[in-house]
């Protein structure tokens, strides 16, 4: 996913904005999006029954920015459930999203979208883990009709029991089998369960769909332990040019879902434009440096 002068396509997370997505919320989080530089902006669609088609459609428009989507499931709505009926209810779920995403445009989801977002007291069973995969293929094939890629995340152990690495991500995506659908790397998660922040991307790169640039604490860029040194060099190294988004979270801005989900308890930050104008410029020019390296 490039732009037209071939450049990569750098996003922002909408929750970097706002924490509620009704018409205001939205347009301040798009306008936000666009004055700090960024060509897309990620919407969190945790309730697609209730999200604002039009609106997001308008603003996309008005500001120029390209839209994706990411979500993490529930128990209620859960296709690595071991009953068929939450199965089907989060087969519908993502179903809806995927709607919303062709109604907008739109070519990338992502996200938790495999299982529950949540801390898990016991590993996910063998039945859990075959049904999550076929729910996906039948997701993938119709995400394909409407030329919309899905990515995996790969995310920590307290948020998930299935994927935490990029190798095993890797072999999950394999079995499924389809090209449309692959892993999505964040590295505020890799820092927590990678060995080193190059390895993975390089063991992904035939199936990286998405990428989050995060921080250790999800504030600024460059203020915590990621090593993003080594992290851009891969993306460089693999020739990776799909999406690279921004996620950062304070209790400055609260989605209620997502903040009790993720343990945002603390104040990283209180200037979103701020933030959002550092982490671009942040983003753009480790890209810029790496350019520079002839690889053959
Ligand atoms: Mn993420």
């Amino acid at each position: 996913m490039t732009r037209p002068d071939q450049t990569p396509v750098i996003g922002c997370h909408a929750s970097v904005w706002t924490g509620s997505f009704d018409a205001e919320g939205l347009e301040v989080a798009f306008r936000g999006t666009a004055e700090a530089g960024f060509d897309l902006i990620e919407l969190p669609i945790f309730d697609p029954a209730g999200w604002d088609i039009a609106t997001t459609r308008d603003l996309a428009r008005e500001y120029g920015l390209a839209v994706s989507a990411s979500l993490g499931l529930t128990d209620e709505v859960n296709i690595s459930a071991e009953d068929p009926e939450q199965v089907r209810r989060g087969e519908d779920h993502l179903g809806a999203v995927l709607q919303i995403l062709h109604e907008l445009g739109s070519t990338h989801l992502c996200g938790v979208i495999y299982g529950p977002m949540k801390k898990h007291m016991r590993p996910a069973s063998a039945l859990e883990v075959t049904n999550g995969q076929a729910a996906l293929g039948r997701l993938a094939e119709r995400a394909a009709q409407l030329g919309i890629r899905m990515g995996l995340e790969v995310v920590n152990r307290y948020e998930t029991n299935i994927l935490n690495t990029a190798a095993q991500a890797m072999e999950y995506v394999g079995a499924i089998g389809a090209d449309n659908l692959g892993v999505h790397l964040d590295t505020y998660h890799m820092n927590i369960e990678e060995p080193d922040l190059f390895t993975p991307v390089l063991a992904a790169a035939q199936r990286l769909e998405y990428v989050h640039i995060g921080e250790s604490h999800r504030g600024y860029l460059g203020t915590g332990s990621v090593d993003f040194d080594s992290f851009f060099r891969a993306l460089h190294h693999t020739g990776y040019d799909g999406p690279i988004v921004f996620e950062s979270f304070s209790s400055a801005v609260v989605d209620p879902q997502l903040t009790a989900t993720l343990g945002i308890w603390r104040n990283l930050w209180r200037d979103s434009a701020d933030l959002g104008r550092h982490a671009n410029t942040y983003i753009r020019t480790a890209l810029r440096s790496n350019q520079t390296i002839e690889l053959h």
